[in-house]
């Protein structure tokens, strides 16, 4: 009753009948949901569409093997990635954000995508073959989805192996190992690493000619808006979808958190794939559990109604 009423004042009249219902309030929570576990019933769903929009979290990244730094024991030396990835940590101590961010590029490299990673590419290619589109909204800022082969990605929290020159502006791929000589061997996480303390000179820098300014990541950090153009992308796509997917995240950091509820109000499918339910879960028409690795392969796989 409480999910249903507060779903209602988020989203007004347009919600989906699957979570505008009102249950009988003793029912446990998984009854009040009314959303599909049936992987037949996905399937049939996912036969039909024609523009699907896959919405990806850590979870995704966190089955290649790559640490969040969020949670429980995320720790980088003594930090969490909300003490370092923030303008003020990264002017206040630009080495140390460096040593972070190197080192995170060093281990995303070691890292392979996975098979919810080789799904996503696969099913793109496939359906793009038969006038369909697939389009990845990725949280993740380590390129698997890139390197697993995905073409239409939007990576709404940047990328790791883009620099962003904080004089010039200017943002370039950049997958150096490491990123410039200083760091070579800097950047491990065990709290008793002693900081590099690499001078300012000696950190990436902009090689555009006559700039030479500070190279800073280009990620979105903690307090920072996102890049207006690529959600304008991201609205479009969302605004166009007929069919939705909500893989590996907690559906707790914003706004990616309301892609996926945002969708289910034009009564469009969103299917949820997770080891756990989430707090959004109530908005969704499927929710399939488990490993993306081991989900995603089977829900996307070739239907039988494909032709090419
Ligand atoms: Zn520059």
């Amino acid at each position: 009753m409480l999910l249903s009423h507060v779903a209602s004042r988020s989203l007004g009249p347009r919600l989906p009948d699957a979570v505008r219902a009102s249950p009988p309030a003793s029912w446990p929570l998984v009854e009040m949901l009314r959303h599909s576990s049936d992987m037949g019933k996905f399937r049939q769903v996912f036969s039909k569409a024609k523009h699907i929009a896959i919405i990806t979290g850590a979870g995704v990244s966190a089955e290649s093997g790559i640490p969040t730094f969020r949670g429980a024991g995320g720790l980088w030396r003594r930090w969490k990635a909300q003490d370092l990835a923030t303008p003020e940590a990264f002017s206040r101590n630009p080495s140390r954000v460096w040593e972070f961010y190197h080192h995170r590029r060093e281990v995303t490299l070691s890292k392979s995508p996975n098979a919810a990673h080789y799904a996503i590419a696969e099913c793109e290619a496939r359906l793009s073959k038969q006038g369909r589109s697939v389009v990845v909204i990725t949280q993740n800022v380590d390129e698997l989805h890139r390197r697993a082969g995905s073409k239409n990605v939007l990576e709404i929290h940047g990328n790791l192996f883009k620099t962003r020159c904080i004089s010039c502006g200017s943002v370039k791929a950049n997958h150096k190992s490491p990123i410039c000589p200083s760091l070579l061997g800097k950047g491990a996480p065990d709290p008793e690493t002693s900081e590099a303390q690499i001078p300012v000179n000696d950190l990436p820098r902009c090689e555009d000619s006559d700039c030479d300014g500070l190279l800073r990541p280009d990620v979105i950090w903690f307090g920072e808006t996102l890049d207006s153009n690529v959600l304008t992308q991201v609205e479009k796509e969302l605004d166009m979808c007929d069919l939705c997917l909500v893989v590996g995240t907690s559906s707790v950091v914003y706004p990616a958190a309301m892609f996926g509820p945002q969708v289910a109000s034009r009564r469009v499918p969103v299917a949820e794939f997770n080891t756990n339910t989430t707090p959004k879960t109530t908005y969704f028409t499927h929710h399939i559990q488990g490993q993306c690795g081991t989900t995603l392969p089977l829900a996307l796989a070739r239907h039988e109604s494909e032709v090419i």
